[in-house]
């Protein structure tokens, strides 16, 4: 998912330029946005963190963009491609260092396992939005 923080900023095209020229393949993309109900939903896993509210109040405070990736070993080189949660401690050259702000603000979401990743995908996408 590239975040409201990322889309309000008008980064769509370079993350996707990144996501693409890096090795993913995309199998399902939409700009949407989440009600704080979807996105209190999509991050129930959180919800007994301090975090939770501001979390879910800012996935909720505007448009985003989901999609479904595909590669080889995709889980963790997608992680290694946006960077550490915290952008102020991740690598040069990841999506969260060239395009997040803050912790809250970071950017894009990736699922952090082939089980959670066909559960979000399922969660964006009905199976003729998926090529
Ligand atoms: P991710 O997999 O790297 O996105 O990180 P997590 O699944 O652990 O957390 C989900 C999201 O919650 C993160 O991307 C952050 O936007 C937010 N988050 C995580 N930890 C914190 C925190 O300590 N403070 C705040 N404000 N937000 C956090």
């Amino acid at each position: 998912m590239i975040k409201p923080d990322a889309v309000a900023n008008g980064h769509i095209g370079a993350i996707l330029d990144k996501i693409t020229k890096s090795g993913f393949k995309l199998v399902a993309l939409k700009l949407t946005s989440l009600s704080a109900e979807k996105a209190g939903e999509f991050y129930a896993v959180h919800q007994e963190r301090g975090f939770y509210k501001d979390l879910v109040a800012f996935m909720s405070s505007g448009p985003i963009v989901a999609a479904i990736l595909e590669k080889e070993n995709a889980i963790e080189d997608f992680r290694k491609l946006i960077g550490a949660t915290d952008p102020s401690k991740a690598e040069p050259g990841t999506i969260r260092n060239l395009f997040a702000k803050s912790i809250d603000a970071n950017a894009v979401h990736g699922s952090d396992s082939d089980e959670n990743a066909e559960i979000e995908g399922r969660f964006f996408f009905s199976a003729f939005e998926r090529v």
